[in-house]
């Protein structure tokens, strides 16, 4: 038996949006720890179950558009037909519309509002009533961003979905607290992935958000892992309705 607080072994996660970019990193990162892992993804996850085989960690599949306010439950059944029990659950997936707020279209507006905050309720929904029905402890990571607590620029649905991603973790970890739940979320900085690829090739505002990190770097997929470990590990039991910045120094500047 691991007396290590980081230890994850035994336990059974579902990371949602797990195909490539930081919902990979930290599906992996949470199979290095010692959890079997549930890949949700939209389009294949075949090299992120690989990179959790070659670890010797048991994954599986779950194929779901997150754009279908059903699909939610489904992901939930299907994760646990194939793993068994999930014990972890970290809202990863999102997506990310840019256009000046006067331009900015409904369909922009509904999709990620839908995707990245909406989608995260009845997914935690129903893994807490499964949690609170089986007495069995349980932990879920949101990930939120810097735009939680910031404007942002040309992204107004993403700024007020993931402020809303914020709220709602801390409405849910006050009510489930007491049934051993913990629920937290982690807000990434600049990390170099898919979601950042317009912002990264914008010349001007790249540098500009460059010469704010004080670490000098973009983040990576690898840098969420360590958060996600913790906030998945009995290390954080006593953490509920946090979060964590992880942003290389960002929001201290
Ligand atoms: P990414 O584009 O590389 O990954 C997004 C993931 O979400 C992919 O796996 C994608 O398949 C999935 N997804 C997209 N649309 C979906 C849909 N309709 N149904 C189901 N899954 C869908 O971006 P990323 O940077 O890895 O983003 C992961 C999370 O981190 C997002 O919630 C994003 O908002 C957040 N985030 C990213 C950054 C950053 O700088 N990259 C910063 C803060 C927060």
């Amino acid at each position: 038996m691991s007396t290590s607080p980081f230890d994850l072994s035994g336990r059974t996660a579902l990371v949602t949006g797990a195909s490539v970019g930081l919902g990979a990193g930290m599906a992996i990162g949470l199979a290095r720890a010692g959890a079997n892992v549930a890949c949700h993804g939209i389009v294949s996850v075949d090299d992120t179950m690989a990179a959790i085989g070659a670890l010797g960690r048991q994954t599986g599949a779950v194929m779901a558009d997150l754009s279908d306010p059903a699909a939610a439950e489904r992901v939930v059944d299907e994760a646990e037909r194939v793993l068994g029990p999930i014990d972890l659950l970290v809202n990863n997936a999102g997506i990310i519309r840019r256009a000046p707020a006067a331009q900015h279209s409904d369909e922009d507006w509904d999709l990620v509002l839908q995707i990245n905050l909406s989608s995260v309720f009845p997914l935690s929904r129903a893994l807490g009533r499964r949690w609170i029905d089986r007495g069995t402890r349980g932990k879920i990571v949101n990930i939120a961003s810097l735009l939680a607590f910031q404007g942002g620029i040309l992204v107004p649905g993403y700024a007020a979905a993931k402020g809303g991603v914020a709220q709602l973790t801390k409405a849910l970890a006050n009510e489930w607290a007491p049934h051993g739940i913990n629920v937290n979320a982690i807000a990434p900085g600049y990390m170099a992935t898919d979601n950042t690829a317009a912002l990264r090739a914008d010349a001007t505002r790249s540098r500009q958000i460059l010469e704010r990190i004080p670490a000098n770097r973009w983040g990576n997929p690898e840098d969420l892992a360590g958060a996600a470990v913790f906030l998945c590990a009995p290390a954080s039991d006593y953490v509920n309705g946090h979060v964590l910045v992880v942003d290389g120094g960002w929001m201290a500047r």
